[in-house]
């Protein structure tokens, strides 16, 4: 099975990820933890990707389609995985489609969201650049959200309450 979940950052979507790869036995595929391990890399490489993520701007679509699609060909995301934070955007979709057969819409409101980001202290996390990178999902993730809906493919979960409810919720939706 080739599962994508979507959120914004605060939304829990790492952690049901992480959940459900344990509960179907596949991979969790996280395209932030493959940029923060690249970022550790010595190398010219790296030294881009840290750049890059410690502005808080996104990687360029052509490296990020490439990453996965290496990814993808490695032998234990044979049977399925789980992806987590890509695609971003159409035109990563575009570039290098995985074709999911199911995809998990995690909703919180914006003021949970924002409350949850708050709680978390970083230094980049005020309220203005919270609002400002909430605004750019939005922007980039609704046109995706639509494509999967007119695809029949996408669930959308309330991503209020416990992450055990959660799960118990997405995992409802997977054995229908
Ligand atoms: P995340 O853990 O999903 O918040 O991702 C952490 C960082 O990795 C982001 O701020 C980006 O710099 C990079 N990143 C993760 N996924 C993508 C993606 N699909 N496209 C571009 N950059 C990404």
């Amino acid at each position: 099975m080739k599962i994508l979940l979507i959120g914004p950052q605060g939304s829990g979507k790492s952690t049901q990820a992480e959940f459900l790869a344990q509960f179907l036995n596949i991979p969790k595929i996280s395209t932030g933890d493959i940029f923060r391990q690249i970022a550790t890399e010595d190398s010219e490489n790296g030294r881009k990707v840290r750049e890059i993520q410690n502005s808080g701007k996104l990687v360029d679509d052509e490296t990020t389609a490439r990453i996965v699609e290496e990814r993808l060909k490695q032998e234990d995301a044979a049977g399925g995985f789980i992806m987590d934070g890509y695609p971003r955007n159409i035109r990563q979709k575009d570039l290098f489609d995985p074709h999911f057969e199911k995809v998990f819409y995690l909703k919180v409101p914006d003021s949970e969201v924002t409350k949850r980001m708050l709680a978390r202290g970083r230094a980049d996390d005020t309220q203005e650049s919270i609002k400002m990178r909430l605004n750019l999902y939005y922007q980039q993730t609704k046109p995706l959200l639509d494509y999967y809906k007119s695809q029949g493919i996408l669930t959308e979960i309330n991503g209020m309450g416990s992450a055990g409810k959660i799960q118990d919720e997405i995992r409802k939706n997977i054995s229908k």
